[in-house]
């Protein structure tokens, strides 16, 4: 249980924290949206900050498309940073079926890879929108890479927390089909919502792409749930029940049983949350040689 446990001072460990890239900017060091709204998931941080900038619940309910981003100019962008991909799209980690914003969303993604960008289309994976987008976009798999949201091995939890995304079983299919398809795959398991990774991790794998890590393809990312962004009124009945069994999970000790035992696993690759808590703890992580040299 010790063997990554390192001395780490006090001045590093600032140093590293303070140079953590958060959120998706390691994955791609551009985003882009073109729906406001979105309403699958329970814990939504875009839509706390949405709410932030002034957006009401019934405007973030009802979807609403930007123009304005679709229309402008895209040029292609020179590489900046670590990040393997130019731009993530879209921000909310969906692509809805339903007109107009299904052409909405194609034609921002057609202009994006069309200026010659590098694309990681991240979504909560529909089948049939994986499957329009592959038949689409075939002329650009080199180009355009899919990183799907699983969270939960459990169709119950992930019912409660994402009430409108896919099942387990089309989250599956959606990943087999676009690397059948040639495209390069990879999963987010972030926010994880089961109380260990390993049943997803060994669900997944089969469907992954193969690992290349200078793309980040093939990989699955871990990290933790911030129960701060689910509201208040809503922990109740299955989900408060879920949450007792979650919350204690979050803590260093358990996130630490995993780490530790996944450390070596060429797939895995953990999120800022899990990152930080591990430093805060003197456990090594992969980053930190990029800091402490
Ligand atoms: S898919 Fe993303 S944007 Fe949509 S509700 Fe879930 S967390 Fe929010």
């Amino acid at each position: 249980m010790s063997k990554l446990k390192i001395k780490i001072s006090d001045m590093d460990k600032k140093r590293f924290l303070r140079n953590i890239k958060m959120g998706t900017k390691e994955w791609a060091y551009k985003n882009a949206n073109c729906i406001q709204g979105c309403g699958v998931c329970i814990y939504c941080y875009a839509k706390a900050m949405a709410k932030r900038r002034g957006i009401t619940e019934d405007e973030w309910d009802n979807k609403l498309i930007v123009w304005k981003r679709i229309n402008k100019n895209y040029l292609k962008l020179k590489p900046k940073g670590n990040a393997p991909w130019t731009y993530m799209f879209p921000t909310t980690h969906n692509i809805f079926i339903e007109e107009p914003y299904f052409s909405a969303c194609i034609k921002l993604l057609d202009k994006l890879l069309r200026s010659g960008n590098t694309v990681l289309v991240t979504l909560k994976p529909f089948s049939k929108v994986v499957k329009k987008l592959c038949e689409q976009f075939q002329g650009y798999r080199d180009k355009m890479a899919y990183r799907f949201t699983i969270t939960s091995a459990d169709n119950e939890i992930l019912q409660i927390f994402e009430p409108k995304g896919p099942s387990l079983e089309e989250r599956l299919e959606s990943l087999g089909f676009a690397s059948e398809s040639g495209f390069s795959t990879t999963v987010s398991a972030e926010p994880l919502l089961d109380l260990q990774p390993y049943n997803l991790i060994n669900q997944v794998e089969p469907y992954l792409s193969k690992v290349d890590y200078s793309k980040d393809i093939g990989t699955i990312w871990i990290g933790l749930l911030k129960v701060k962004y689910i509201p208040k009124s809503l922990r109740k009945g299955k989900i408060l029940e879920h949450l007792n069994r979650l919350i204690p999970t979050l803590k260093f000790e358990h996130v630490y049983s995993y780490y530790n035992e996944l450390y070596h696993h060429p797939r895995i690759k953990w999120k800022e949350s899990i990152i930080k808590l591990m430093i805060q703890n003197n456990v090594n992580v992969k980053e930190l040689s990029l800091i402490i040299q």
